[in-house]
């Protein structure tokens, strides 16, 4: 989408649309002048931003990061187009996520969005909203695979605390989820995403307390969602909210041990591998209704128990679910210990670095790599050295296999004339041409990908292009590309596990015959042809 053309109305003027969203004080437009002071000011109109680059699409919104002309202050601001709200009867969830979002900013919790701001013209309604500078938690985790236990803890403490403070409020999520847990400049979290909100209305609120399942249970008084429609997102959504029986705060407990799961293992513990879509959601809703997930080799013990606890298909058996107040049950579980919860707002985030985590056969390594502190290491031969056990005392308990002659540096540096032969040689002969788009391949061999707790075979080709295209070897497809740009670098960690990192992600990948190092000197070799500079740390 476009950025929104200029304004069509001046400020001020009536919108002529029933979409009209009035805030709760009755006025149109409510404005913070600071994080902690919510005020009403004149009403404000698209010209009062400059509207800058896309930050996120949603399913009915587009989001501008967008200065405000008057303070210089930077927003998200979430633009959505009446007529695809109207078109795709969205009209309840936006209601929904400005009464919550207005609920909370009025609030003073720290762990949410704030909306600044709302208004509209003739085609669209606007959301102004504090920018969170480091976008969703999604692309993090699955850019270092998964978060280690320091991390994990930090991050669902404060979904946690987030939690606590909504269901305080009398507010269900509802679709709770690393996309919806947005990070800000100082790496702290801020929930947004209430479009699936639910404010629970409670007969005799007085004394109720609403972290308790049995108060809260309420029957929703939309429309019955059709058997094959829910509220959420579907790796997320609770069986209570696929079964319609009820809804109720225990359904976002669900999803934050969904979140802890998919935090350790590097992905959701409901998922499906189908590729058509109707039938894809369907095995994930049997799984979900079954409690059908598995927990992979080297998941962490305390946190398997805390996730053991969560996912429980009676909503009033889950950890917390009888809690007053405050999740003290989940507080106090021994994953926890020594997390002191109050504080977390004050604390410096654990950095998110990347990280493999440990299984039987191998344990836990973490890069040494910074990006982009350290742009510069390539490969460290010191390392090299120490790693083929040349400096006498190699650091692996692996033995170094035998050294294979090498080819490499003779096919990089051949002429073009040589390489379409050698390109004829390998279409008759190599039954991986089909799959490297017609490029010369350098190097290939079998290597297990790994994406957290999970590692899947993959025949890996190194080819001129340059290109590292890995496939799946039983059917013979193209599974992806590990992307190259002059910032790839290669870590090698032991002779069998080597890092090859890229802007946006870190590939763990590891060669079940011992030739780490042979990949890294190959892959690295590449990029000094292709990109003209050797950053190597070797003098
Ligand atoms: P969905 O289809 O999930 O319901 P939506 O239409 O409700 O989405 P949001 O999830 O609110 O839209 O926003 C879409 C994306 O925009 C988010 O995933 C996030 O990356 C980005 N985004 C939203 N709000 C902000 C914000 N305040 N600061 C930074 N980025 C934001």
């Amino acid at each position: 989408m476009s950025p929104p053309p200029p304004p069509t109305m001046q400020s001020g003027s009536p919108p002529p649309t029933q979409l009209s969203p009035p805030a709760s004080n009755g006025q149109q437009t409510v404005v913070a002048a600071n994080e902690h002071m919510i005020m009403p000011v004149t009403k404000r109109s698209p010209t009062d931003y400059i509207f800058g680059k896309v930050i996120g699409e949603g399913s009915y919104s587009t989001v501008y990061l967008a200065k405000d002309i008057h303070t210089n202050r930077e927003h998200a601001i979430k633009v959505c187009e009446k007529h695809q709200i109207i078109r795709e009867k969205k009209r309840e969830q936006v209601r929904r996520e400005k009464d919550a979002l207005n609920i909370l900013s009025n609030s003073g919790s720290s762990f949410f969005v704030k909306l600044y701001c709302t208004f509209q013209d003739a085609e669209r309604l606007y959301f102004v909203m504090s920018y969170a500078k480091n976008g969703d938690m999604l692309p993090y985790i699955n850019k270092v695979g998964s978060f280690d236990a320091a991390c994990t803890r930090f991050y669902s403490g404060e979904i946690l605390r987030a939690l606590e403070h909504l269901h305080d409020l009398n507010i269900m999520h509802r679709d709770l989820k690393p996309e919806n847990i947005l990070l800000d400049h100082n790496m702290h979290i801020k929930v947004a995403d209430f479009g699936c909100s639910k404010i629970v209305e409670q007969p005799d609120t007085a004394d109720s307390d609403i972290t308790s399942t049995e108060s809260s249970v309420i029957s929703d008084d939309e429309p019955r969602p059709r058997s094959n429609s829910f509220v959420g997102t579907a790796q997320y959504v609770s069986p209570e909210l696929l079964t319609e029986k009820s809804i109720s705060c225990s359904s976002d407990l669900w999803a934050l041990g969904c979140i802890i799961y998919q935090m350790i293992a590097g992905l959701p513990p409901f998922r499906s591998s189908d590729l058509v879509a109707f039938r894809s959601e369907y095995m994930l809703f049997k799984k979900i209704l079954s409690l059908d997930y598995e927990f992979p080799d080297g998941f962490n013990a305390d946190a398997k128990d805390l996730v053991q606890k969560l996912l429980v298909l009676d909503p009033n058996e889950r950890l917390g679910a009888k809690d007053d107040k405050r999740y003290t049950s989940i507080r106090s579980h021994h994953f926890y210990q020594d997390l002191d919860f109050d504080k977390l707002h004050e604390m410096n985030p654990p950095p998110i670095y990347p990280y493999l985590p440990g299984n039987s056969e191998s344990q836990e390594l973490r890069s040494q790599y910074r990006v982009p502190d350290h742009l510069e290491p390539g490969l460290d031969y010191r390392q090299l050295t120490r790693l083929l056990g040349l400096d006498g005392q190699s650091s692996s308990t692996t033995p170094a296999p035998a050294p294979r002659p090498r080819k490499r540096a003779g096919v990089l540096q051949m002429s073009e004339e040589e390489k379409q032969h050698q390109l004829q040689q390998q279409k008759c002969n190599n039954k991986w041409h089909n799959l490297v788009e017609g490029n010369l391949i350098v190097k290939q061999g079998l290597v297990d990908k790994r994406k957290g707790l999970f590692a899947r075979r993959r025949m890996l080709c190194l080819t001129m292009g340059p290109h590292l295209y890995y496939a799946d070897p039983t059917t013979m497809s193209l599974k992806g590309e590990i992307p190259w740009s002059p910032q790839l670098r290669v870590e090698p960690k032991n002779f069998r596990i080597f890092f090859v990192h890229t802007p946006n992600r870190t590939y763990y990948l590891e060669d079940p015959e011992g030739f780490a190092l042979e990949w890294c000197k190959a892959i690295e070799e590449m990029r000094v042809l292709t990109y003209g500079v050797s950053t190597t740390t070797c003098a």
